[in-house]
Order: C-alpha cells, then sequence, then structure tokens
C-alpha cells in the first residue's frame, strides 16, 4: 500500500531546517538561586534578554549543576523543576516552572554529537541553574527547554569539541545557554559585603578582566587552558564545574558574532555574574 499522507506528527526536529535567523549564543552568570524570584538588576536583564533575543524554538542549557559521567540529554516531555538548594525560603522551593521538553529535539542533539554517545535521560528535569534564570527571560513557560549535563570526568578541551558539535543549532531555532560563574569562589564570599555592590577582591576583579579580554580577542584556548592563566585563575576556579558552562559557549561563537557582556559584577566580591553573548 503506497503512503501518500503526511504524517501529520512529524515534528519541527525531524525537518529542522536553517532558518534566516541565527540565534545567539549565551554564557549567563546565575549566582544564588534567590535570584530565580527576585527583581534585580540581574534579573531584569534576564528578562529584557528574553524579550530582545529572536523567539526561539527551544532552549537548550548547560548548567554547572548537572554534573554526569558520561553526557545526558533531557529527553522527557515534561521535565521536573528541581529544587536542588538548601536553606532557602519556603517561596523558592514553591517555584514550578512548566515547560516541556521535548524528546524530538534530545534525539536530534544526540545524533548531533558523534565524538561521544549522549544518554537520553528521563530523570533529571531542570535544576536551579536552569530555572532560575530561564523562568525570568520567559515567563510564560511556552518554549521547550531542555537541559545537557556535563561529564565532570572530563578536561575543558574536551567539552570544547563537544560543544562545536551543537553550533548548527543556532540557525535552527535552538537558544543554547552555558549557565554558571567564571568567578566562583563560595569559600571567600564575603556575606557581610552582598550589598555592597562595587566590592570585589582585587584577584576576582583581575581574572574578570582577564576572561573578558580572552573572549573578546577570541582566545579560546587561553581559556581552555585556564590552569595556566596563573594565581587568579586558581582562586576565581577551585573547582570548574561553574566555569565549564562558558566552554560550551565559547565553542558556540562564531568569527562574526558582536561580543556584548551583561551583568558584569560580582557579589560578595568572590563570585561574578558576569555574562556574554555572542551574536
Ligand atoms: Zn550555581
Amino acid at each position: 500500500m503506497a503512503m501518500t499522507t503526511i504524517n501529520p506528527l512529524l515534528s519541527w526536529t525531524s525537518e529542522m531546517k536553517e532558518q534566516d535567523v541565527k540565534l545567539p549564543a549565551l554564557f549567563i552568570g546565575h549566582g544564588s538561586p534567590m535570584n530565580g524570584i527576585e527583581d534585580n538588576e540581574f534579573s531584569d536583564t534576564w528578562k529584557k534578554l528574553g524579550k530582545e533575543i529572536f523567539k526561539p524554538k527551544a532552549v537548550l542549557v548547560i548548567s554547572a549543576h548537572w554534573l554526569t559521567n558520561g553526557t545526558f540529554v533531557t529527553a522527557m516531555e515534561k521535565p521536573k523543576t528541581i529544587h536542588d538548594f538548601g536553606g532557602f525560603p519556603k517561596e523558592l522551593f514553591e517555584v514550578e516552572y512548566p515547560a516541556l521538553g521535548s524528546p524530538e529535539l534530545a534525539q536530534e542533539i544526540s545524533k548531533n554529537i558523534v565524538s561521544t554517545s549522549v544518554g537520553l535521560d528521563h530523570d533529571w528535569g531542570l535544576d536551579h541553574g536552569a530555572w532560575t534564570v530561564i523562568r525570568h527571560m520567559y515567563p510564560n513557560a511556552d518554549i521547550p527547554i531542555l537541559q545537557m549535563s556535563i561529564d565532570y570526568s572530563k578536561p575543558a578541551s574536551y567539552h570544547y569539541e563537544l560543544a562545536k558539535q551543537l553550533v548548527g543549532l543556532r540557525k535552527k531555532g535552538v537558544l543554547i545557554v552555558g549557565s554558571g560563574n567564571m568567578v566562583h569562589n563560595l569559600r571567600m564570599v564575603a556575606w557581610d559585603k552582598l550589598n555592597e555592590p562595587e566590592f570585589g577582591y582585587d584577584w576576582a576583579k583581575e581574572i574578570n578582566q582577564i576572561f573578558k579580554e580572552k573572549i573578546s580577542s577570541n582566545s579560546h584556548n587561553d581559556l581552555i587552558a585556564y590552569e595556566k592563566l596563573g594565581s587568579a585563575a586558581k582562586l576565581a576556579i577551585p573547582t570548574p564545574d561553574h566555569y565549564y558552562p562558558l566552554i560550551y559557549t565559547l565553542a558556540l561563537q562564531g568569527k562574526n558574532d558582536e561580543i556584548n557582556f551583561f551583568n558584569d559584577k560580582a557579589v560578595g566580591g568572590s563570585l561574578t555574574m558576569t555574562s556574554v553573548k555572542f551574536g
């Protein structure tokens, strides 16, 4: 029997055509989970970004808070909101972000990456590295959100090469967001100075400047070899969990992309919210 009807369930991912609009690639410093419910200068910028950027068909977040052995992408229809933190007000635990997932796009991503096998995950959901930011950008939760995990057994160069394979998605309506913090030393946070916006340790200011210069001059190799950037980098990146999402975003940078920094501030001296938009 000849099949003459077009499958009405054919999803947009199976016909992922290139579109004229190339979406930007973002690295967002997410900072405290409280940013998820606060209206402050950081979340205000996230709201603005959501309005400015051409509406994506889906958002893929690489969050500092999903570290795994191997690489996975969320593949469920309805990702749950994960409250992966402690000691915060009840109000924060009550937040639900009901965006859908996209099993089709998860498969597409898994197919796109050929350097390793990317597992389809049905257990995770949206951790606070994703939802505290995305709910400000897209308050109506009307865009499918996926997360890709960070294989924490692997070095920065590995993540860079892996992320390169996602670059085509920028022209297919997928907004890719690395969510971490470039400077992230929680042990050194001056909790008594959280409300002093100008306060930053000298080493934090120094390395923040170096990061921005390296990003502006496309010096990806220097940022991949961050351990060679000196003592300030060691203080900024005691562990690479919050830095690796930047590596993903860097790998997606196009030659002609405009580079815009935003939320370029330190919080408590040793954590920066510095974020960057390519394109
Ligand atoms: Zn975090």
